[in-house]
């Protein structure tokens, strides 16, 4: 769709969520804020618009990223509004649509083992029979074998585990539940 952005006080919700909708973990380049569950709302505040975005773990350092390009893809197509950093009720993994979770394994991480139910009611295709008791069982996103190992807790980033596959031999990341 490339119809033109009309930059005026009445720029609608519509508009903001679909110039947001290309925006991406600065992370996880595959899967976009929206279906990480980090946008959250588009919203008429007291002062115009407001953009709502929590982050996923307060630790992590992608969080000030993540508000700048948000920031600056609206700047760019001339729509005002506000970002909203919100930390209550807190990001969990739960929020990840089920095509993120897809996408994060096409991408090689093992996306997050607890999303046992969906908020959205979407139909999940990928089900896992059982909720891991810790220490989690980390299915390959290679070749899909739970003969994994974790080699530590804290991998590319505090957001992610580094495991092993002792199958195929592929390290990977975890993304770990939240
Ligand atoms: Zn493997």
């Amino acid at each position: 769709m490339s119809a033109p952005l009309a930059p005026t006080a009445s720029t609608s919700h519509a508009q903001v969520w679909a110039a947001l909708e290309a925006l991406t973990d600065p992370e996880i380049p595959v899967v976009t804020l929206r279906e990480l569950g980090i946008l959250r709302d588009v919203r008429d505040g007291p002062g115009g618009l407001e953009v709502v975005i929590t982050p996923t773990y307060s630790g992590c350092p992608a969080m000030g990223q993540i508000e700048d390009d948000v920031r600056s893809t609206l700047a760019a197509l001339g729509i005002e509004a506000r970002v909203l950093t919100q930390l209550a009720p807190a990001w969990t993994t739960d929020w990840m649509s089920e095509a993120a979770k897809d996408k994060l394994r096409a991408y090689g991480i093992a996306p997050p083992q607890c999303g046992s139910h969906d908020s959205r009611g979407e139909t999940s295709v990928m089900r896992f029979s059982a909720r891991a008791a810790a220490p989690d069982i980390v299915p390959c996103p290679q070749c899909g074998s739970k003969n994994t190992t974790e080699m530590s807790h804290f991998g590319s980033t505090a957001c992610k585990a580094q495991y092993r596959c002792l199958d195929c031999m592929e390290p990977f990341d975890y993304f770990k539940p939240y």
